[in-house]
């Protein structure tokens, strides 16, 4: 994950810690090669360009550059600010007062939303000792209701799927019913994703947002798209407010630019990320952990 990132990053580095004491020049130099190494690896030029800055405020501001261990405390800054933007601290699911807590999942055809539904089930119900129930509520793509149902079988997680005949809206609302009546305390609804963004998605989805009263709108994006994905979530934010990101596909060969930027960009946390096809592969996102991951 984020190879080449890592491994310009570390070049970058290892001119700083040769140097003991630095000149503002050699801090500039390797901010520009940091720079650099952001934009290759498709993070959002404005993110980019506030993320070298702040380093370098901080860098010269804090006059450390006479000190003898002026590299290493530049590095030190790096991963500092690598931490924030990944969003500092870990962002729990939130949970309702009352029962059933429920979770919007919402996306784009294709990245993961499915899955991720599942994958959540399972997390709660195996890690946190809860009841979700399964909502399969994506009536558009055939295949999904019946993946969803065979996921549930497979870890074990209830999923109330009436069928692709049945709106969505009602869909939610007898979803809600069974939940209360069922004694659920999550609720994980795959809602419908389209291959593009488009008007009549936003509005069911606004629909089932204003029938269900979700504490989450998890948007669900795919690593490997990059820029795209930030896109994506600035859309998806806009319309509906969503509350936290679900980023898949980090097993893959991603360059970094989505998980760096879509923080940034939408004000919203990283929840969980995607490791792997596998129900299991969903872990919880620690900022500071994949700053450290990042830098090496
Ligand atoms: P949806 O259209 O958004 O519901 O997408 P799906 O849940 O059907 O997932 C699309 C494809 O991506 C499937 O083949 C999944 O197995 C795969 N997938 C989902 N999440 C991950 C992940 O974290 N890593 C990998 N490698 N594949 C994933």
């Amino acid at each position: 994950m984020f190879e080449s990132l890592s491994g310009r990053l570390q070049s970058a580095f290892s001119k700083l810690r040769g140097k003991g004491r630095l000149s503002e020049s050699d801090v500039n130099d390797a901010m520009r090669e940091i720079r650099r190494a952001l934009l290759e690896a498709d993070v959002n030029h404005v993110v980019a360009k506030k993320f070298v800055d702040a380093v370098k405020e901080r860098a010269i501001g804090q006059d450390i550059l006479q000190s003898l261990t002026a590299g290493q405390q530049v590095v030190s800054i790096v991963n500092d600010e690598l931490t924030r933007l990944l969003g500092e601290t870990q962002a729990k699911l939130e949970r309702s007062a009352k029962p059933p807590t429920v979770v919007m999942m919402v996306g784009l055809q294709g990245a993961g939303k499915t899955t991720a539904t599942a994958k959540l089930g399972r997390f709660l119900a195996t890690s946190e000792h809860r009841r979700p129930l399964l909502v399969a509520a994506d009536i558009y793509r055939p295949a999904a209701i019946d993946q969803l149902v065979a996921l549930g079988q497979q870890i074990g997680v209830a999923v109330w799927a009436p069928g692709a005949e049945v709106a969505p809206a009602e869909i939610v609302r007898t979803a809600l019913d069974e939940a209360r009546r069922g004694g659920y305390d999550y609720v994980l609804i795959d809602t419908a994703g389209r291959l593009h963004i488009d008007e009549l998605l936003m509005n069911e989805l606004d629909q089932l947002r204003q029938l269900s009263e979700p504490e989450e709108i998890l948007l669900v994006v795919d690593a490997m798209t990059g820029q795209d994905a930030v896109t994506v979530a600035q859309s998806f934010h806009e319309a509906l407010g969503i509350t936290g990101v679900v980023l898949t596909k980090l097993d893959g060969d991603t360059r970094g630019g989505a998980a760096l930027s879509v923080r940034h960009v939408t004000g919203c946390p990283i929840k969980f990320v995607g490791t792997g096809e596998r129900p299991d592969a969903l872990e919880p996102f620690y900022p500071d952990r994949m700053a450290s991951r990042i830098l090496g």
